[in-house]
């Protein structure tokens, strides 16, 4: 059969799916064809309506799937409505995280024939296989599917075994145009799961879901690719693809393993000397870990900080870890030489000025090479979802209207509260100056003050012009040797400026 994968990524960032590239290996390993429209305007020109109503005709699938997060459902439920509208007769199945969150909703939408909880390779591998001998398919697990009786609501199926899983299918997503995009990222997975229960992450109610319907205690979520089929795959992607700079690994935890983090750095570097860059976790991070990976050849080391608070850690974001953790970890990775990247989040439920003022001391402590920061988003049904409701922070207008976690919150916390998100989300490397030691941090206090003192509509006719005032400010700074950290490849990036190569994500 063809199958026509769509991925509505658009409003963001280059993305790669690894749902859809191992269910693509998996249909075409049986004999199946893949194509995927991949919705993404940095990568492609976004098709017009008649585009796309073209490209289904011409292709003519005998079943389109998509994957989703929650950001990107709205653009997936626009463009099934028109392929319903066009198409009545082809089938469609959306999965994904959002899907696995809340298929109820999404099976309340007429153009959906199938929502895939879970996992998809064996479901939707067994949906397409069904679907061409013309039999039932009412009763696939992991398939939610709409029958003349309702919507039949299957179970989910045990995880699949990654061992017999074939390698994604790169070319589905025409890698080397997204290397040339990418200035030679190539993004990697070497394990699934997490075994951590943050609040705002999906990964606590995927699990829930898989005990209540598997009635089991542990459920077996955390898998890992053996260290062979990693190395295989990195020895395929430097053969087939040109100008590969950086492997990311998307791992939610790659250092949790401790041996096979020490086997993957002793291999590695015998494979290749393209830098890698991966996420830790500040409590599975240690002076032995750092060293291993700088010997390995990684460049880049990620951890996940979220709040400088310690309550809100502890009590909304469900993360125990002490700052004094992270400070460590922060210090083992530099000891080593190892390029930090610090990840937070601001907006948070129950979130306090003084919090947020605790997350920017936090950054200006432990001194990462780089951070991000992003507008909390509260994935629906999660427990911050929850407490977000209760505290009566949501506003659904504006969720609905979200594209992505980067330009604004969906939660209100009052006027005052909510214009100083809004100055902070696009201003945050000031503040994060003016604490910082060793930094010109009475330019960046004046240029903090000034912000602070503007009412909403002067706020709103400036905001637009941060970025070019700190590049300038920026260049003027690095002239006169003077370490700060300023805006770089996107507006929610900080790079502190004695970190010179230019490269990153
Ligand atoms: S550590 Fe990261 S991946 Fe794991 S549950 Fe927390 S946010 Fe999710």
């Amino acid at each position: 059969m063809k199958v026509l994968f769509i991925y509505p990524n658009i409003n963001a960032q280059v993305g790669f799916n690894y749902g859809l590239a191992f269910i693509s290996a998996v249909l075409k390993k049986h004999g199946h064809t893949t194509r995927l429209l991949n919705l993404n305007e940095k990568l492609y020109k976004l098709p017009s309506d008649e585009e796309i109503v073209k490209y289904i005709r011409d292709y003519a699938p005998g079943l389109i799937g998509m994957s989703v997060v929650t950001p990107q459902y709205p653009t997936a439920l626009r463009t099934a409505r028109l392929i319903k509208k066009n198409f009545p007769d082809i089938p469609i199945v959306i999965g994904g995280v959002h899907t696995t969150l809340v298929p109820d909703e999404v099976m309340k939408e007429d153009c959906f024939d199938y929502a895939c909880t879970g996992e998809g390779e064996e479901a939707v591998l067994e949906l397409v296989t069904k679907k061409e001998r013309g039999e039932d398919t009412s009763a696939i697990l992991n398939i939610w599917s709409r029958t003349n009786e309702g919507i039949k609501q299957n179970s989910v199926r045990s995880f699949v075994d990654l061992s017999k899983l074939p390698m994604k299918d790169y070319e589905l997503f025409d890698l080397q145009h997204m290397i040339n995009k990418e200035d030679g990222w190539v993004r990697l997975m070497g394990s699934r799961g997490c075994p951590f229960r943050c609040s705002y992450c999906f990964n606590h109610k995927i699990v829930d879901r898989y005990k209540d319907d598997l009635s089991a205690t542990d459920v077996g979520y955390i898998r890992r690719h053996c260290l062979e089929d990693v190395l295989d795959e990195i020895k395929y992607l430097l053969r087939t693809y040109r100008d590969i700079k950086t492997f990311i690994f998307d791992d939610d935890i790659f250092t949790f393993d401790k041996k096979f983090l020490r086997a993957f750095c002793t291999e590695y570097p015998k494979l290749t000397e393209v830098p890698f860059v991966v996420n830790g976790h500040v409590r599975a991070f240690d002076e032995e870990r750092a060293k291993m990976l700088k010997e390995g050849g990684c460049s880049i080391i990620k951890f996940g900080l979220e709040s400088g608070s310690e309550r809100i850690r502890r009590d909304v974001l469900h993360r125990p870890m002490s700052n004094e953790e992270i400070v460590r970890a922060f210090e083992a990775a530099h000891k080593f030489g190892l390029h930090t990247s610090a990840f937070v989040m601001i907006g948070l439920p129950y979130e306090t000025r003084e919090d947020i003022l605790a997350t920017i001391e936090l950054l200006s402590r432990i001194r990462p090479g780089r951070f991000r920061w992003a507008i909390f988003f509260p994935f629906p049904r999660t427990d911050a979802y929850e407490m977000s409701l209760k505290g009566g922070y949501i506003n659904f207008e504006k969720m609905r209207e979200l594209k992505n976690f980067t330009e604004a919150s969906c939660l209100d916390f009052g006027p005052e509260h909510n214009l100083f998100i809004s100055k902070l989300q696009k201003t945050f490397p000031w503040y994060v100056n003016t604490h910082s030691e060793n930094s010109p941090g009475n330019i960046y206090s004046f240029l903090t003050r000034a912000v602070e003192d503007m009412p909403p509509d002067k706020w709103e006719e400036t905001k637009d012009k941060i970025l070019p005032v700190d590049r300038e400010l920026s260049l003027c700074l690095n002239k006169a040797g003077c370490k700060h950290y300023s805006f770089r490849y996107n507006d929610f990036t900080a790079v502190r400026s004695d970190w010179g190569d230019g490269k990153g994500e």
